[in-house]
């Protein structure tokens, strides 16, 4: 399986990261060694400035290229809550001398996952609160009415260069409020008010 990410999806993130809202979706890859299933997580040596990306994530169902838009809520059946772990300091230096930027997202485990539900389960897909507490004090708040990009735009656009597979996983983008994790801390993540992810960073 692979892990599809998309950057700069909410407007206000955009601005924080004093990117430009973009006019296309801007996605970059994960691999599977990623995936972190577990509580724990361990800051890596080579990052002194690990930031969190809450995301809602979307668990692909079969195989799909070439997807059109009005089709692509077939190819997707579960939704679940991830963080894009992002290792910013790295991440500038690879901005900045525009080279790719895997080193600072692509890493062992920067890719937590929580637990999915079923989109039937789902009143309405496009009203999805989400939210991210750190020791309890919340620090992203997001809803997919604010997604630039929809989940059936992501699907489509990101089928016509990458053949989507059962199992594939791709995390939508993030709010505001990103920041620093530090040891010590409890991250927790809510959709629709229901605790959907743990993680202990260590
Ligand atoms: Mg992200």
């Amino acid at each position: 399986m692979k892990i599809i990410c998309i950057g700069r999806n909410y407007a206000e993130h955009a601005k924080e990261m004093k990117s430009a809202v973009p006019t296309e979706p801007v996605f970059f890859l994960k691999p599977d060694t990623a995936l972190l299933k577990e509580e724990d997580f361990y800051i890596p040596e080579f990052s002194k400035e690990l930031h969190h990306e809450i995301e809602l994530v979307l668990k692909i169902c079969k195989v799909g290229k070439h997807i059109e838009e009005k089709f692509a809520h077939k190819y997707y059946d579960e939704i679940g809550l991830g963080i894009d772990f992002t290792a910013r300091d790295i991440q500038a230096e690879c901005k900045s001398k525009g080279l790719p930027w895997e080193k600072a997202k692509a890493f062992d485990n920067a890719a937590p996952i929580g637990k999915f539900i079923s989109v039937e389960e789902i009143k309405n897909i496009n009203g999805i609160n989400f939210e991210l507490k750190i020791n309890g004090v919340a620090k992203q708040k997001g809803n997919s009415k604010d997604l630039i990009f929809s989940f059936d735009k992501v699907i489509s656009y990101v089928s016509q260069f990458i053949t989507l597979k059962q199992g594939d996983l791709i995390y939508t983008g993030t709010p505001e409020g990103i920041g620093q994790v530090n040891k010590g801390d409890k991250l927790e993540g809510f959709l629709n008010g229901e605790s959907f992810l743990k993680l202990n960073i260590k």
